[in-house]
Formats: C-alpha cells, sequence, structure tokens
C-alpha cells in the first residue's frame, strides 16, 4: 500500500476531482482509502423510536487508492510514490523532489 494513514492526498478522478484531504482509513485488500471531506455519502437513519424524526448523516467512503496522489510535505506537490532504501530499510520517496516521505 503505497499510501498510509495521515498522508495529505489529492483526489486526481472521479466527482471529488482536484480536491485535498487527509487519509483517514486504509483498505490494503481492496486498495481503497478513506479521506476526510472526500467521496462523501448521504445516509438516511430511520427513526429509532416511534416520534423521532429520521437522520441524514455524511460519511466519507471509500474510493480506490488510485484516483489519489499523495502530496510531498517536502515540495508541497501532488506525486506519485516511489521507494528507496535508506540503510536497509525500504522507505516511500516523492517522484517529484526524491525526498523521503514519513
Ligand atoms: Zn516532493
Amino acid at each position: 500500500m503505497k499510501i498510509k494513514t495521515n498522508d495529505k492526498v489529492k483526489v486526481v478522478a472521479g466527482k471529488d476531482r482536484g480536491k485535498e484531504g487527509k487519509v483517514i482509513q486504509v483498505f490494503p485488500s481492496a486498495n481503497k482509502i478513506v479521506v476526510e471531506g472526500i467521496n462523501i455519502m448521504k445516509k438516511h437513519l430511520r427513526p429509532k423510536k416511534h416520534g423521532e424524526k429520521g437522520q441524514i448523516i455524511e460519511l466519507a467512503a471509500p474510493f480506490s487508492a488510485a484516483n489519489a496522489l499523495i502530496i510531498c510535505e517536502k515540495c508541497g506537490k501532488p506525486t506519485r510514490v516511489g521507494y528507496r532504501l535508506d540503510g536497509d530499510k525500504k522507505k516511500r520517496i516523492c517522484r517529484k523532489c526524491k525526498e523521503f516521505i514519513a
């Protein structure tokens, strides 16, 4: 998984194209991510008790990680992720400025 929780990403496809947000959840097996404020779905809740009003809640739904690019904190640009060895650890790097991404 190239994108991790708390990464800042830019959406590059779909209805929220161009928006940016923080990753709050990742689903590596499905290659999907949940990003704050992106891909908002409205969910209608039925009233629990008689006489109560139903509610509409908005929640960020998972979408394909392929539709998002990480925003590099060093150069501030959306970028694809590369990998480079730092000692014996494989770390993510920004393809634009070649700096390590935390
Ligand atoms: Zn960079």
